[in-house]
């Protein structure tokens, strides 16, 4: 099957913070890959700008080397030079004068009715780069500002960023993006619920009986280690990338998928978590910090020698019970997890719906397990719906749990693109379903603070786990209570 390429107009895009890594690893690769399939139209241009002293000639071979790290297309030779040529670079601190007047100059030069900006920078240059933009008069009707996570570390500091892109622009020019959002089964998940007749009827407490979402690292903090000691995996992950699933698993059908309708619904559902405060936390949440343990064939350092920081309080693992005040959601519980240095890199949804009311088979058939639908986001993306079946023969009724298999690379036999393909081209159409509105993020801030706020009041540290399994024991036990346990077996 082909894929259907539709073109994008032609665009400008600014990429701050373009000699960093992210700009490296993902921003550029992403931006190759839909070069190369056709979807730019000329004239557009890519521009970096940071501090580095560089010219074009000197950042287009920078660009050029990280191709060559992180894209596995850089050996087309061809392609690869015509993409370097609309590569542009402008040298420029975002805390002083210079450079904004040469970003301006080459901007309006030949400009680009689709003007996007993209910040992948620190999140306390947001405000002055949104500033200087308009100061310097760039900032036009059809211009969009991307902002990369983490916005803020609370709802306060998240206020500050949203009011000072706010003051530039309007709210429907502000992409959040939440690059889990851009994965092909995400998207999917909305397409089973809302293309299908099947499981909408059933997708409510009455018939579900649990949901996981896993995003779990086998990796520890690497070089990210300065970050990740402010921040924790609350902070990193909770507040958006796992509440972000949860909302398009949780959330009301939208009258459509337009941004709004879609933002609409996933708003009520932040709005409708139960609260989780000092006077709950200790039996809905686990924290943890890995300690030194066998991981990806050797031994990996624990958290406090990888941060170099003994007495360190912050956690590398959550796991959370999350319920959802609402009539659909009333009596399902959503066991949410997050962690570095756990057994595998996996990203996964898990609905398990309620146990079958009377068994018609004889025990000796076998155990009937729940069934499950699992969505995998990585590392292969697809779907299973694991279901009793008879196993084949004439032995009698032996029942089995078996997958069907909805594995999307075979099925249609296409590539399928990375997140920041899709999210970069939905900016530069102008389509913002799949980015976060201001009131969702402050809305996601609303219920992680008082988390955050009981864990500094109790004092206790977090649980120690071993590097290479899953987290301490208190996570296993914040669902074993319920008479249930975390599906490892089927992950
Ligand atoms: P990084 O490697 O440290 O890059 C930061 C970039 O900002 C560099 O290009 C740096 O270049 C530029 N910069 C810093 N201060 C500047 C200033 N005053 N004026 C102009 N440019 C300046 O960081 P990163 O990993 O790319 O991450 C960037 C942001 O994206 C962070 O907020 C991070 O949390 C977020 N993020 C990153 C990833 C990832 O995979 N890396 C994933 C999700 C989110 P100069 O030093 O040359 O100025």
């Amino acid at each position: 099957m082909v894929s259907r390429i539709l073109k994008v107009d032609p665009f400008d895009l600014v990429v701050f913070g373009g000699t960093g890594d992210l700009a490296h690893r993902k921003l550029f690769p992403a931006l190759f890959r839909r070069f190369l399939d056709g979807q730019f139209t000329a004239p557009s241009r890519l521009i970096g700008a940071s501090r580095q002293n560089l010219d074009d000639a000197g950042y287009r071979a920078t660009i050029c080397e990280a191709l060559q790290r992180f894209s596995s297309e850089a050996g087309r030779t061809d392609a690869l030079k015509s993409f370097l040529d609309i590569i542009f670079y402008v040298p420029l601190d975002v805390g002083a004068d210079t450079g904004w007047d040469l970003l301006a100059k080459k901007l309006s030069a030949d400009p680009s009715p689709v003007r996007a900006f993209y910040l992948a920078t620190t999140p306390d240059l947001f405000g002055m780069i949104a500033k200087q933009l308009a100061a310097h008069g760039m900032v036009t009707p059809g211009s969009r500002i991307i902002v990369e996570k983490p916005i803020g570390r609370d709802g306060a500091s998240a206020a500050r960023i949203n009011d000072a892109l706010g003051a530039v622009f309007a709210e429907q020019q502000i992409y959040r993006i939440d690059h889990y959002l851009g994965k092909e089964t995400v998207q999917n998940l909305m397409a089973l619920r809302f293309a299908n007749a099947l499981l909408e009827p059933v997708w409510n407490s009455a018939h579900i009986d649990n949901v996981e979402i896993t995003v779990a690292e086998s990796i520890g903090v690497e070089e990210r280690g300065a970050y990740y000691e402010t921040a924790g995996a609350l902070r990193d992950m909770v507040q958006n990338h796992l509440l972000q699933l949860l909302c398009l698993i949780a959330m009301e059908p939208p009258a459509s998928m337009e941004a709004d309708a879609v933002r609409d619904e996933k708003l009520k559902v932040l709005k409708a978590l139960a609260p989780i405060d000092v006077s709950n936390a200790a039996k809905l949440t686990v924290r943890g910090q890995y300690r030194s343990g066998a991981s990806e064939g050797g031994v990996a350092p624990s958290y406090t020698q990888d941060v170099g920081k003994d007495e360190s309080m912050t956690e590398t693992f959550v796991a959370l019970k999350v319920c959802i005040d609402n009539w659909r959601w009333a009596g399902t519980p959503f066991y949410l997890r997050t962690g570095k240095r756990l057994p595998q890199r996996v990203s996964e949804l898990i609905v398990s719906f309620r146990e079958i009311p009377h068994s018609i088979f004889s025990p000796e058939s076998g155990k009937i397990s729940k069934t499950r639908l699992v969505i995998r986001l990585q590392p292969d993306e697809g779907i299973k719906l694991w279901l009793m079946l008879k196993e084949p023969g004439a032995g009698g009724m032996r029942l089995r749990y078996v997958p069907l298999d909805m594995n999307f690379a075979e099925a249609f036999a296409i590539y399928a693109p990375e997140a920041y393909e899709r999210l970069l081209m939905d900016v530069i159409r102008g389509n913002a379903t799949l980015f976060m509105r201001r009131d969702e993020v402050e809305a996601a801030w609303r219920w992680i603070d008082p988390i955050k706020e009981a864990w500094g009041q109790s004092n206790e540290p977090p649980r120690p786990y071993f590097a290479g399994t899953w987290g301490p024991a208190a996570a296993i036990a914040l669902v074993e209570r319920d008479g249930r346990s975390w599906n490892e077996e089927i992950l």
